[in-house]
């Protein structure tokens, strides 16, 4: 579908010079390419500005080294700049504090929030050996509330029992209570999404984390929704703070540009990313591979 980046830079710097320093017009040439292959990635355009004035700040007059071509090395500094927009790996979850730790689910219907608390929930019991309890907090939609129950069933993970007629909040101390009586290390609560952001939902998730406290506060997007994603994180940021962002559907055709804007809009870091349906497929986030995605 795409064209290779490292292909068309190829062609530009073909034919040029092989050695010496990278001229102001080729690099703005390449560029020109690396811009296009970005905005088809769904990077935000700010994000792309900003990323091309630091790749011609230090590409135009950079002596071309003997091992490259003048267009990889072009696309070396694209790459590293990319990974410094993506931050750093290795932010694993914060869940160091006395037991049980709450972590806060948020994001939209249909992101995978309720698949992704199950997948770090098995994460947390098999490699972490905690002892995690799980609680959907979505009272508007039961058939939610039975998922996380199933999910719990399929993979060995304790769910808060269902009981008619609570609030969110009830809901929320119900699990904590239930976690600290019942010696839980980690207590996991997947709160409603809605269709699109609204007030009342924005109200709620706000009230569930004053009561809970939580450690983390995860907002789950679907990477493949690319800007919208990134909108719906800045929002969720701005409204109730969020600790860190889980991108779905990373296993998806999608370039990955989210990614990028995500890191750079927000300014808070893509924990972990969900890469299939099944309980197993969730992955810590490699900024390496994801710039290497972009590049094509
Ligand atoms: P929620 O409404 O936010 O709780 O979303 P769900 O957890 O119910 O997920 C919605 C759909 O997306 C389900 O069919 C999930 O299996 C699927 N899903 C969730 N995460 C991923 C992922 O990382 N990759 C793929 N391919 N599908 C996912």
């Amino acid at each position: 579908m795409f064209d290779s980046l490292s292909d068309k830079l190829g062609a530009i710097f073909d034919g040029l010079q092989k050695r010496g320093a990278l001229k102001e017009a080729d690099v703005t040439a390449a560029l020109r390419e690396v811009r296009v292959a970005l905005l088809e990635a769904d990077v935000a355009l700010p994000v792309v500005k900003d990323l091309m004035g630091r790749v011609k700040a230090r590409a135009v007059g950079a002596e071309v080294l003997r091992s490259v071509t003048p267009g990889q090395q072009v696309i070396k500094i694209v790459h590293d700049e990319l990974k410094e927009t993506l931050g750093s790996d290795g932010q694993g979850l914060n869940i160091h504090r006395a037991p049980p730790v709450p972590i806060l689910m948020v994001g939209l219907q249909g992101s995978g929030k309720t698949t992704t608390s199950a997948k770090i929930a098995k994460r947390l019991t098999e490699r972490d050996k905690q002892k995690v309890l799980m609680a959907s907090l979505d009272t508007r939609r039961p058939a939610a509330m039975e998922q996380l129950k199933t999910l719990g069933e399929q993979n060995q993970i304790a769910t808060l029992p269902i009981v008619e007629g609570q609030t969110a909040a009830d809901i929320a101390k119900r699990a904590l209570q239930a976690a600290k009586l019942q010696g839980f290390d980690v207590v996991i609560l997947d709160t409603a999404g809605r269709m699109a952001i609204d007030e009342d939902l924005m109200a709620e998730v706000e009230q569930v984390r004053r009561i809970a406290d939580p450690a983390e506060t995860l907002l789950v997007a679907d990477s493949l929704t690319g800007q919208d994603a990134v909108t719906t994180a800045k929002t969720f940021d701005e409204r109730v703070g969020i600790t860190g962002v889980v991108l779905t559907r990373m296993d998806g055709d999608g370039r990955g540009g989210a990614a990028l804007s995500m890191r750079a809009v927000t300014g808070k870091p893509i924990k972990l990313v969900g890469v299939g349906e099944k309980a197993d497929a969730l992955e810590d986030f490699h900024p390496e591979r994801i710039a290497g995605r972009i590049l094509g």
